[in-house]
């Protein structure tokens, strides 16, 4: 509540100053607060089971509010008024396939019992997704309901609204409502999926609190940050890094919904030069994913020499851009710093605690390495034995952070499972801490550590290797069962469009596996070399750009048997 609260004091401190944009239009943290209370009077009035406090507010007392849309003002709107009324925010996937939005609709936000009125949730959603989302709803026990558009901005608007500087007031003084205390639950966010069928984990208004403030302090986000957001809001890094932290330092966001590599090319070049021509809508910050670096650089690439030049020197003038999610490949980080002049910042985190490690804003960001803890974060590092290992080893990553969740939803056993003794969590996630104290990230312990002929392997560690072959686009390492030696090391290769073109000219394969192992013999321990290579297209990634290597080991390994 904290954080809505916060956005309030945005809207009545500065008036017009804006929120979010999207699609051409502004909408002021004014106009966002009071159309979240718009959509709170709707959900508490709108057929909900709800409870009273003392004062006689209703509210809904920790019912799930499913929130489906492509990230807009009004998906904002959605989640802080579901928070305004005691509710718990779902924000899902529209990207999901039927069955999957089914899965996550069903285990969280429709009732088990659908006579049990107290369970009976809403899925809310903008008019361009009504239809599928009726649909959906309609095989669940979820009412439906469309999110009432926020106003867009005109500064007159603004100032006519003269009642709703009332909605700001009575948001401040909310303390009343005995639901919304700090503990309880406030969002359920899924996990990627990566190993697995997404969980739902619960985070509470304190947790939330305590990340969006480690974040705008971390990263120096402020009032004078604009933010072009390209990422999906049903995950921690579209909705902590770049929306609720920034709404909560007073900056801008900027949506772009549909990612488009010409489009933020564009975005930044028209705010060039910015200290000159003034504009003020320039972009300052910028994150995203791995893939969308890669992707960036290959837009880059395809550019003339004179709109490189104005490009590069746009996304230069960013205040900082940053990477995460999954492994920043040491070549893109270095292509992007030789493209931009910026060294991305790279950080490291996970649904379950948002984020937890990071490079340093002021400082040196080591490229391979996701930083040192942020302050207030707790790291354990857990070997093999289940014993507390020293920091220089090798061992399951351990967190625990003011911005830990409550649980997985309906999931007590996992949750149980999950934490050691102190109340740290098993991130699942193997490390090691170099020389100067910063992390490396060795991979999932279930999936990127292999055992090869005795030996422990990080499938990151090679795949950053290959990486620089200039063949090499994208790869991913697998460990495949292997008679011999347990696990053998094969290594699924992308290679450049270009090279591939020109070697089939020449009616051969883009990359053999005896040329990579000649070439990666001088670069890894022979223990370490693929022993298998395969060449395709494109990897699998799910919505974060990640690949579900447990899925594809299955396969794989079915094919070879
Ligand atoms: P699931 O839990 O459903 O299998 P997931 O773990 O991919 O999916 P998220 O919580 O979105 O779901 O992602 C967290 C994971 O992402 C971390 O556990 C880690 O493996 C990976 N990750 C995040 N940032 C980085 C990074 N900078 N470098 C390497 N891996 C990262
Ligand atoms: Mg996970």
């Amino acid at each position: 509540m904290e954080l809505v609260k916060a956005v309030a004091s945005k809207g009545s401190q500065t008036g017009q100053s804006i929120a979010v944009r999207s699609e051409q239009k502004s909408y002021s943290y004014h106009q966002l607060i009071s159309s979240a209370w718009r959509i709170s009077t709707l959900l508490c009035n709108g057929g909900l089971k709800t409870a009273v406090d003392l004062k006689g507010n209703k509210h809904l007392g920790g019912i799930r509010i499913g929130i489906v849309a492509k990230p807009c003002a009004e998906f904002v709107a959605g989640i802080l008024g579901t928070w305004l009324s005691g509710g718990v925010a779902v924000p899902l996937a529209l990207s999901y396939p039927e069955a999957e939005l089914l899965h996550v609709m069903n285990d969280s936000v429709s009732s088990t019992e659908p006579s049990s009125s107290h369970d009976i949730s809403m899925i809310l959603s903008t008019e361009d997704h009504q239809e599928l989302l009726k649909d959906v709803a309609a095989k669940t026990a979820a009412h439906f309901s469309l999110l009432p558009p926020v106003i867009g901005t005109s500064t007159e608007l603004d100032q006519s609204h003269n009642g709703e500087l009332n909605v700001i007031e009575r948001v401040q003084g909310i303390e009343n409502f005995s639901a919304i205390e700090d503990e309880k639950p406030a969002l359920i966010l899924y996990t990627s999926g990566t190993t697995g069928k997404p969980k739902g984990v619960v985070h509470t208004h304190r947790s939330i609190l305590a990340q969006v403030q480690m974040l705008a302090n971390a990263w120096e986000y402020s009032p004078s940050d604009q933010f072009l957001h390209c990422l999906p809001l049903h995950h921690v890094h579209g909705l902590f890094n770049a929306l609720l932290a920034p709404l909560y330092a007073g900056s801008v966001v900027e949506f772009m919904p549909k990612f488009s590599i010409r489009g933020i090319w564009q975005r930044w070049r028209e705010s060039y030069p910015r200290k000159e021509t003034k504009v003020d809508d320039a972009i300052t910050v910028f994150t995203g994913v791995p893939t969308m670096y890669t992707r960036l650089i290959q837009g880059y690439e395809a550019m003339d020499p004179e709109l490189q030049a104005i490009s590069a020197l746009a996304a230069g003038q960013l205040r900082l851009m940053m990477c995460g999610s999954s492994a920043l490949p040491l070549p893109i980080m270095q292509q992007w710093e030789a493209i931009t002049g910026h060294r991305l910042l790279e950080r490291y985190g996970m649904t379950e605690f948002v984020m937890a490690i990071s490079n340093p804003l002021r400082g040196v960001r080591k490229g391979g390495t996701v930083g040192k803890p942020l302050p207030g974060v707790q790291v354990k590092i857990l070997a093999e034995d289940g014993n507390d290992d020293d920091k220089s080893g090798v061992g399951e990553l351990c967190v625990k952070s003011p911005s830990l969740f409550k649980g997985y939803w309906k999931l007590p056993t996992v949750t149980e499972e999950s934490f050691i003794d102190g109340g740290f969590f098993k991130t699942g996630d193997a490390v090691r801490v170099d020389e100067d104290g910063y992390y490396i990230i060795l991979g999932r312990t279930n999936a990127d550590i292999m055992k090869a002929g005795g030996y422990k392997l990080s499938a990151l560690e090679i795949e950053a290797v290959l990486l620089e072959h200039p063949v090499i686009s994208e790869c991913c390492i697998l460990g495949l069962p292997d008679r011999d030696y347990g696990e053998a090391v094969c290594a699924i290769v992308v290679p450049d469009a270009e090279v591939k073109r020109k070697r089939e000219e020449e009616l051969k394969p883009a990359l053999s596996l005896e040329e990579l192992s000649t070439w990666a013999k001088e670069k890894l321990a022979p223990y370490k070399l693929p022993t298998r290579l395969l060449l395709w297209e494109s990897l699998p990634r799910n919505a974060m750009g990640k690949v579900n290597k447990k899925d594809l080991k299955r396969k794989l390994a079915a094919d070879v048997q």
